[in-house]
């Protein structure tokens, strides 16, 4: 562990955990930028490659390729997130659907280790703006 990088780190952990959705490296660059303005880029990189191996934070992929990353909470719970393909805008889904799926596909005797939910698409907003134009 790089003490030297401490700061950067904390920084990091609490913009994301102040998020509560997941950022994309853009997103917490700006966030950071205004504190520590001589951060670079690829100290945002580094901190949250050590930050995915130490488990603390989960990567989501949406539809553009872009790596958005979320803190991962203390709980079993988890939380999936759709983004408008325009504004990125990040929204919650209540709940998890496919837990119903996956005891089916349990009792075929497949072990799941992870699922992902991808929905793409443009919100309300973004939506309202091309009717307009
Ligand atoms: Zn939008
Ligand atoms: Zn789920």
């Amino acid at each position: 562990m790089q003490v030297k990088n401490t700061k950067q780190r904390k920084h990091i952990i609490s913009i994301l955990k102040d998020a509560s959705r997941p950022m994309s490296i853009n997103e917490i660059y700006d966030a950071i930028i205004s504190e520590l303005p001589r951060i670079a880029k690829s100290t945002i990189y580094r901190n949250i490659d050590q930050l995915f191996e130490q488990d603390l934070i989960e990567k989501h992929h949406f539809n553009d390729n872009e790596i958005f990353y979320l803190y991962k909470e203390n709980n079993d719970e988890h939380t999936h997130f759709i983004i408008c393909d325009e504004c990125k805008r990040t929204y919650s889904l209540p709940s998890c659907p496919i837990h119903e799926i996956e005891d089916y596909i349990k009792a075929e005797g497949f072990t799941i280790k992870n699922h992902q939910i991808q929905i793409t698409g443009i919100c309300k907003s973004c939506a309202y703006n091309h009717l307009k134009k």
